[in-house]
């Protein structure tokens, strides 16, 4: 459930009329609706009540600093990818005993600045990795801990780009390395052990892949322990799907009682790192409409927001529903929705049955909260769109949209020019 919704055919993220904002802050922009974010995260943080854990919102899905500052004022963790996800954290009053640390690339920097600031476990990738964080920690006199992510080897059945535990996948250790990585690391100075980590892989509609995964993490538990390296935190990963159009995911709660069900009673705490089903349905993408054009095969709506503002559906072939902010008698026609750009991949839709709109209406590009701006790019020096968040009747914008002096900062033309 969110709260964009119409009222006398007119769109409205919570008490705001979507239009108004468009009026004043000018178009593309990212709106978010902080009672469907708030919405979102309790509604997953409550369906594991039961059990000892600790929900890590995955920042690569929505960066916004308002964003992050809302979800840690609910008692949120977070999970980031990188140096710039720590520094955004740090900056939004996460508490770094609820930082963890995810990706295959960690670099020097970005683990010496972990280590500095004493998040609450590194998730280890590679053995490699597990070598340069003891060397780290040792020279930095701190001790780092650790997981190790294991990749279970199952299918999480979702788009290829986005399936992460598979055995041809980049990320984390297999299960039988696994066991003599964690055996290695036991034997560290600078390192300790104190949790197991998987994450599948991202929009996962069905809950057996998950259980599958927990499964084996179980059973690797179990030989840890047999093999004196007790683990404290179990931490799932995130991947749980969202409804775009009509997929039907399980409900967090469905999910939670799954996952308390093939834990039974161990005693380990949880970590859970949700990123799209809290944010995804947060947030649209607003855009004005250009033009309409008719080709000899096709019609086309081209509109102010771009590939570069939302990469999901060439990227995935992702479907995000295109509805209008305000409602309009006539027919609906079916055309694609394209960007400016230069480049036949720039669509936000394909082949779409589109409500009756004209030059100068405004496009609500929904379920755009989740990696939408934040895989926003310059691509044709277009200025990054504004980001917006409403509470109950009152709107503020949390980034400006770019201008085009920011679009050259940190350039210079070198003086042999
Ligand atoms: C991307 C990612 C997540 C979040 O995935 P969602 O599908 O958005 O829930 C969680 N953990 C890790 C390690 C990730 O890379």
């Amino acid at each position: 459930m969110h709260y964009f919704q119409y009222r006398n055919n007119e769109m409205f993220c919570e008490d705001v009329p979507v239009q108004a904002i468009a009026r004043q802050v000018g178009t593309p922009f990212y709106l978010y609706s902080h009672a469907t974010l708030t919405r979102h995260f309790n509604a997953f943080n409550d369906a594991f009540g039961g059990l000892d854990r600790l929900v890590c919102f995955s920042a690569k899905a929505n960066t916004s600093l308002a964003v992050l500052k809302l979800l840690a004022n609910l008692g949120s963790g977070l999970d980031i990818v990188s140096g710039g996800e720590l520094f955004r954290g740090l900056k939004a009053g996460f508490s770094p005993d609820r930082i963890v640390y995810s990706g295959v690339g960690k670099r020097v920097d970005e683990i010496d600045f972990a280590l500095e600031t004493g998040i609450l476990m590194f998730n280890v990738e590679s053995l490699e990795e597990l070598e340069l964080i003891q060397m780290r920690a040792e020279a930095l006199r701190k001790k780092a801990r650790v997981s190790i992510r294991v990749n279970p080897d199952v299918d999480p059945k979702t788009h290829p780009y986005i399936s992460t535990g598979l055995k041809k996948n980049k990320f984390g250790i297999d299960t039988e390395s696994a066991i003599s990585a964690y055996q290695r690391a036991s034997r560290m100075s600078h390192i300790s052990v104190v949790g197991i980590d998987c994450h599948i892989g991202s929009q996962i509609t069905e809950i057996q892949p998950f259980e599958d995964a927990l499964k084996s993490l179980k059973n690797l538990i179990q030989r840890l322990g047999n093999m004196g390296i007790p683990i404290r935190h179990l931490d799932m990963g995130g991947g749980l799907g969202i409804t775009y159009r009509e997929e039907s995911p399980p409900h967090p709660i469905d999910y939670a009682r799954a996952i308390a069900h093939v834990l039974g009673d161990l005693k380990i705490q949880l970590i859970l790192e949700p990123g799209r089903v809290i944010v995804g349905n947060a947030g649209i993408l607003v855009a004005r409409v250009l033009y309409r054009k008719k080709g000899l095969a096709k019609e086309f709506v081209i509109t102010d927001a771009a590939m570069n503002d939302l990469m999901r559906p060439i990227l995935y072939n992702a479907y995000h529903e295109a509805m209008p902010v305000v409602r309009a008698e006539g027919e609906s026609f079916t055309a694609d929705i394209v960007g400016p750009i230069c480049e036949t991949g720039d669509f936000l839709a394909q082949d779409r049955l589109i409500p009756p709109v004209q030059s100068g209406d405004l496009l609500a590009l929904m379920s755009a909260g989740a990696y939408g701006f934040v895989m926003s790019s310059n691509y044709c020096s277009r200025l990054r769109a504004a980001e917006v968040m409403v509470k109950g009747d009152q709107f503020v914008v949390v980034k400006d949209r770019e201008t085009y002096a920011d679009l050259i900062a940190g350039e210079s033309i070198p003086d042999f020019l």
